[in-house]
């Protein structure tokens, strides 16, 4: 745990006791702040209660006393309009921050240069922090991985100039931190997303550019117009900026093509090769590969140890996850996968011979958008809410059952596949849906599709 001492003897409120927000209550209270917590969830707040911590309706509370709002990132700040603890803590003239902002404060106070890696995007976040994190712990480094990824940032450790945080933050945290410097700042890409709590395009895309306009370093893909635009902003303010590309050749920069990974500067010297690394298949993961590279070598990381460490990625679970072989047949969990945006990083990465499994709660426009990528699926296997939506995409394209069950799916896609004529065909789960029809979320699926793979006759984990 990382005690926050910038409140020692100060009221403070907090609201929002799901993920991270216990972790910071138990942080502010150890560092000796008197903080007062509460939630909409009567569980949260017993659950908070049974830890020592006090839980009083904040609604009711004298505002005078308290010297900020720490709020949880889930809860509105401003869109579609500031929840009431919001509203109430402006109205007293205290600050609303989050849990990075109480990092950044111990760290300003403990260790100013201690090495802290930021990371936006609105895609690949959780795939490049964890892919930095592994790459600075196979060069040998001390690192704490975490923030809106895993390990709520207060849990982890304190920092420290041996120490490498490397922290994935969502726009919700940015909007959170107003005193955000990182050492290195890494925004990945921005396309559309979550428009309903940032209002407009250009306020989402304010928000995620200000983690790297804060930042000593800067990482930046280039290959939307709103990180481009980004970048050029950036260069007016001299700071050192690595752009990543898989569109043009750059001036300066780290420039994918194919599978490998080159080092611009007049010319190309190659980094490193993706060839044959599955946790990293696709050219979405070729941009969070360059992104990683550049971070460890804008940090010093010896150049050398970086093609060991992405070979040895794991890749995280649910993305695009190798589970394991049925037969002939291999078997991929992209769970995560909850709209065709998602799905279509899948289906790229798959030339032929792909068994895909898709449905649950579909999401607006379904399937359609994915229509120019059907020649590469053999057949598809449909289950939950969306089962009829999606076959009526399919019809007359691409060969289709409906299954309902996730369990027939498995099932009927693993007979399909091994007596099919593709020497290496894929069953894959990416169901372009939510899971809420039928799982309380894309992870149980997830673990489910591992465990119905793992009962198939002839399985192996490789
Ligand atoms: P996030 O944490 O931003 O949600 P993840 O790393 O968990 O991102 O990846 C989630 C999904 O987003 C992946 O399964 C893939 O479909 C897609 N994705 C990952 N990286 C990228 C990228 N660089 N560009 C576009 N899409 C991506």
């Amino acid at each position: 745990m990382t005690p926050v001492e910038s409140f020692r003897s100060k009221a403070v409120a907090l609201f929002g006791l799901g993920g991270s927000g216990l972790a910071t209550a138990l942080a502010l209270a150890e560092g000796g702040a008197r903080v007062i917590v509460w939630d909409d969830s009567p569980a949260a707040i017993a659950k908070a209660e049974s830890k020592g911590l006090q839980a009083a309706d904040l609604r009711l509370a004298d505002w005078s006393a308290f010297s900020a709002l720490v709020l949880s990132p889930g809860v509105p700040l401003t869109h579609p309009e500031p929840h009431w603890s919001v509203k109430l803590a402006q109205k007293a003239g205290i600050e609303v921050i989050g849990d990075v902002e109480l990092y950044c404060r111990e760290r300003l106070r403990l260790a100013p240069d201690a090495p802290f890696i930021a990371i936006t995007g609105t895609n690949g976040k959780s795939t490049t922090t964890a892919l930095i994190a592994h790459l600075l712990r196979h060069a040998g480094k001390d690192v704490a991985l975490g923030g809106n990824i895993g390990t709520p940032i207060l849990d982890l450790p304190p920092p420290s100039l041996t120490r490498y945080h490397v922290i994935e933050m969502s726009s919700y945290q940015i909007d959170l931190t107003p005193s955000l410097q990182p050492s290195v700042g890494v925004l990945l890409n921005i396309t559309p997303d979550h428009i309903d709590r940032h209002g407009t395009m250009e306020h989402y895309a304010s928000v995620k550019e200000r983690l790297v306009k804060a930042a000593d370093k800067v990482v930046i893909g280039v290959d939307d117009p709103f990180t481009e635009a980004a970048a050029v902003r950036l260069d007016h303010t001299g700071k050192p900026i690595v752009r990543i590309s898989l569109q043009e050749t750059l001036g300066a920069g780290i420039h994918v093509r194919g599978r490998e990974i080159f080092a611009w500067r007049g010319h190309g010297r190659k980094l490193a090769d993706l060839t044959g690394i599955p946790a990293l298949r696709g050219d979405h993961n070729a941009q969070n590969a360059a992104a990683a590279l550049a971070t460890c070598l804008a940090l010093g990381i010896d150049e050398r140890v970086l093609q060991a460490g992405l070979s040895s990625f794991p890749g995280l679970a649910h993305r695009m996850e190798p589970v394991g072989r049925a037969g002939k047949a291999w078997l991929v969990n992209d769970s995560k996968a909850t709209n065709a945006d998602s799905t279509e990083k899948a289906l790229l990465s798959f030339e032929e011979g792909l068994f895909w499994i898709a449905g649950g709660k579909a999401k607006e426009g379904g399937i359609t958008s994915l229509a120019p990528l059907f020649p590469r699926v053999a057949k598809a296997y449909l289950i939950g809410a969306a089962e009829a939506e999606f076959a009526a995409t399919l019809e007359g394209r691409v060969p289709y059952q409906r299954c309902g069950t996730l369990e027939t799916a498995v099932a009927a896609a693993a007979a399909d596949a091994n007596a099919s004529k593709f020497s290496d065909p894929v069953i894959l789960l990416s169901p372009s849906c939510a899971s809420f029809d039928q799982y309380p979320n894309f992870e149980v699926r997830g673990d489910h599709f591992r465990n119905l793979a793992r009962q198939l006759a002839g399985f192996s984990e490789s």
